[in-house]
């Protein structure tokens, strides 16, 4: 492994969520104040090909990268706009089986708020 590529699964595996390919590059020109766009790009696209992270493709958001590699989709925080990770399990099935189609990928779009914004809303106040 590369040491660009060391220093960008290391950003991935410690943030606590998803990041985008901007927020990488931030991170780790801290690190590699030498490090290119181009080659953040390049190594996360090489990561997502070995099935070392996931690529989140959002309408309306840029891709988004996570070290979770389980199948699961998310919700979008309408207000802060935050990926909330929620797991469907059988939901491809479900399609398949309720339309009668063969389903080959799907591209759910939820809107949500997140439990950050829950409890703001709330006052802090516990459910
Ligand atoms: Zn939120
Ligand atoms: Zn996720």
């Amino acid at each position: 492994m590369t040491k660009q590529r060391q220093t960008i699964w290391n950003i991935i595996c410690t943030a606590s969520g998803h990041l985008t390919a901007e927020e990488i590059y931030a991170l780790a020109k801290q690190e590699l104040p030498q490090i290119a766009m181009g080659t953040v790009y390049r190594n996360l696209g090489l990561m997502v090909e070995s099935g070392q992270i996931l690529r989140i493709v959002c309408a309306g958001q840029p891709d988004h990268y996570e070290k979770n590699v389980r199948p699961h989709e998310h919700f979008t925080c309408a207000q802060c706009g935050a990926l909330v990770d929620v797991e469907l399990p059988g939901l491809g099935q479900y399609l398949q089986s309720q339309s009668g189609h063969p389903v080959l990928s799907y591209q759910l779009s939820v809107q949500s708020v997140c439990p950050a914004c829950q409890k703001a809303q709330l006052g802090g106040k516990t459910i």
